[in-house]
């Protein structure tokens, strides 16, 4: 097992940031870590990077204990945290000798920063200084600082926020093409980015784990199968539509339109048009909606 997490709880004063936290990552994974912003990802995160230690639990990488062999986890690991700390005064090559020398690669270390740069893309901008470079170009010095030692699990927190639509594209490429490599853990809490990069997907809420299942499986499994977009012409009450045979949760989308959560495996349309008839209404727009990544995460994850 490549990451392994077993109960894990971390308290912050009164405060459960990671509350019984449990699960495992296996080799040549990429598995998104999803969840609202406060929900513990950056935590678990410092926790498994042996950057911080949980108040209980255990977690091991690749067989390593967090605690008792972090400089061993530190090896195997690459690590970008949520806010890179980059240098800013430093030069992109002098950064990377820099910590080059703190993992003490071995041999020809000007070749490997060669690779690294190659790798990100970061050829042109290799002789300025990190300060003057665009976000986009300083993760990819936070994902070459993260690789130089060639880890075997990568960590990112939030690799593509504040990102713009063009340096998402090419950081997700990157990210995608290193993931074929290497375990990968990624935090995001962007629906599309879990659909475009990730095999697997954690959510975790409040502290809590909520979902942990194939991508694929978690769009198929989770109740929305029966979720549909219903536009009324006037307006309804909340209560009277929650009273819809089949129906397990409503949500106000705008105006006169809601949507409407069924039972899993059952389609609630036929029951929603009875109801519009006999309160008088009509239905202007019934629609099955897509089973996303979006709306499952929204379910899981509400307030
Ligand atoms: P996420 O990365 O999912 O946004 P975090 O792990 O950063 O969440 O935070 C989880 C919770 O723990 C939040 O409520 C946050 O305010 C709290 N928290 C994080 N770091 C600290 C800290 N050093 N001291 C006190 N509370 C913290
Ligand atoms: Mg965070």
């Amino acid at each position: 097992m490549s990451i392994s997490v077993q109960h894990v709880f971390k308290l912050y004063g009164e405060q459960k940031a990671l509350d019984d936290v449990s699960f495992d990552v296996s080799a040549g994974q990429v598995v998104g870590f999803l969840g609202p912003n406060g929900a513990g990802k950056s935590t678990m995160m410092k926790i498994i990077t042996s950057f911080i230690p949980q108040s209980s639990g255990s977690v091991t990488v690749c067989g390593y204990d967090v605690n008792e062999a972090s400089i061993d986890v530190r090896r195997v690991v690459g690590y970008l945290p949520e806010h890179n700390p980059l240098y800013h005064e430093m030069y992109v090559r002098e950064y990377l000798e820099f910590i080059a020398g703190l993992h003490r690669i071995s041999g020809n270390r000007s070749r490997r920063i060669d690779e690294m740069i190659e790798m990100t893309g970061l050829g042109a901008e290799q002789h300025k200084k990190i300060g003057a470079l665009s976000k986009g170009y300083r993760q990819r010095v936070g994902l070459a600082q993260a690789l130089i030692h060639d880890p075997k699990v990568l960590v990112l927190d939030e690799p593509t926020t504040g990102l713009d639509p063009n340096q998402l594209v090419e950081i997700r490429a990157l990210i995608r093409s290193i993931g074929k490599e290497k375990t990968v853990l990624l935090s995001t809490h962007i629906m599309q980015e879990v659909e475009a990069l990730c095999n697997r997907v954690i959510i975790i809420n409040k502290g809590k784990i909520v979902a942990n299942d194939d991508t694929a499986v978690l769009q198929q499994n989770t109740g929305s199968s029966g979720t549909v977009i219903a536009e009324f012409d006037k307006e309804v009450a909340k209560h009277q539509l929650l009273k819809i045979a089949g129906v397990n949760d409503v949500q106000l989308v705008s105006g006169n339109t809601w949507t409407l959560t069924g039972k899993p495996g059952i389609d609630i349309r036929p029951e929603v048009f009875k109801f519009a008839v006999e309160q008088g209404l009509t239905v202007l727009s019934l629609n099955k909606s897509a089973n996303t990544l979006e709306n499952i995460f929204q379910q899981l994850t509400r307030p």
